[in-house]
């Protein structure tokens, strides 16, 4: 058999092997570690150019090429990038994890073996009050006082639920029915394996400031600490592009454009013909998308118009 291209090596990011294996922390007993991968900005560049074969174009043609495939969605070149992590992450933020159906999953069976014995632990100052204005998110920290009755009665409920656990084992009870009623804090293992694209729609969500606070830490580490090391360039355009990038809906750029003309009153008009503000009384209600459209504006740095 003739080997058509003899001099085809296997894409290695040196940055990502010097990682490969090590623990990151997250949380007080989670981590994440990359196990294997496949490509680099290199293998991205070579997929959308493979008309053209490999090694034909400048470092700053491709760091250009990465930019403009991922400004403008070109998203299956990056698709031929993988990454595989072993993570440690409480029950509870992995139910989130989960959700993203694109990954490949092995999870720690707790039907066959005994639950990993740890749970994930909230100290005094790290209980988080609702958030007001958010139904999903949370507010501002917990007093120090109450957060250290809270961190008291956690520690008495996870050891309560640890005593339970291991009874169930020790009377026999099937692994599979003794974990019933394991708090949703304990940690759980996995293998998780995704391309690239996928990664980083995970990345777009799960780092933004609407998710909730452990899920992002891993997030976050996952960005700094692996993606950016393993494919700089897309890394650079994914925070340019996607994560630092504002997008702007039909009513909020015209809303824009009467802005920077100085026409205020037009754009408040705008915004109640549309629904986006309510007058009630001396009162001006946002709707949902009108609060979202005013911290894009105080992004910018443009007074509100109502
Ligand atoms: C801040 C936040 C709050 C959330 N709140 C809730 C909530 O209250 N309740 C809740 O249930 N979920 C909630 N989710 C989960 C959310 O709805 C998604 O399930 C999760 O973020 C995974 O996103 P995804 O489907 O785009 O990702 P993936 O599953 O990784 O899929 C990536 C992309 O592949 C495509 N795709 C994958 N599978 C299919 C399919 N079967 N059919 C068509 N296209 C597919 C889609 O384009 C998708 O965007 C929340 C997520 C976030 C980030």
């Amino acid at each position: 058999m003739k080997n058509q291209d003899a001099a085809l090596s296997r894409p290695r990011s040196s940055e990502l092997d010097d990682i490969l294996g090590l623990n990151f922390p997250v949380l007080d007993d989670g981590f994440i570690r990359v196990i294997d991968y496949m490509g680099t900005d290199s293998a991205i560049v070579q997929a959308a150019r493979v008309s053209y074969g490999a090694g034909t174009k400048q470092v700053s043609e491709d760091r250009g090429l990465i930019r403009y495939l991922l400004r403008n969605r070109h998203t299956t070149p990056f698709e031929m990038c993988e990454l595989k992590l072993h993570v440690r992450v409480p029950m509870d933020c992995w139910r989130q994890w989960i959700r993203h159906r694109t990954a490949s999953v092995n999870e720690y069976s707790t039907r066959y073996s005994v639950a990993v014995d740890a749970c994930r632990i909230t100290q005094p100052d790290e209980w988080r009050l609702q958030s007001d204005i958010n139904k999903q998110g949370s507010g501002a920290a917990i007093s120090q006082e109450l957060g250290e009755r809270l961190s008291k009665e956690e520690a008495k409920l996870h050891a309560l639920c640890k005593e339970v656990y291991t009874g169930r084992l020790d009377s026999g009870v099937a692994r599979e029915q003794a974990r019933k009623d394991l708090p949703l804090s304990t940690y759980t293992e996995a293998y998780w394996k995704i391309d690239l694209h996928n990664l980083l729609h995970f990345l777009a969500l799960r780092m933004d400031s609407h998710a909730q606070y452990e899920i992002r830490e891993y997030a976050r580490i996952i960005g700094s600490e692996i993606v950016s090391k393993w494919v700089p360039h897309t890394w650079e355009a994914f925070l340019e592009y996607r994560m630092n990038s504002l997008s702007l809906s039909d009513t909020e750029s015209r809303v824009l454009a009467l802005l920077v003309e100085g026409k205020k009153a037009e754009a408040r008009q705008l915004l109640y013909e549309r629904g986006w503000l309510q007058a009630n009384q001396a009162l001006i209600k946002e709707s949902r998308e009108a609060s979202e459209f005013r911290e894009k504006l105080e992004k910018m740095g443009i007074p509100m118009p109502w």
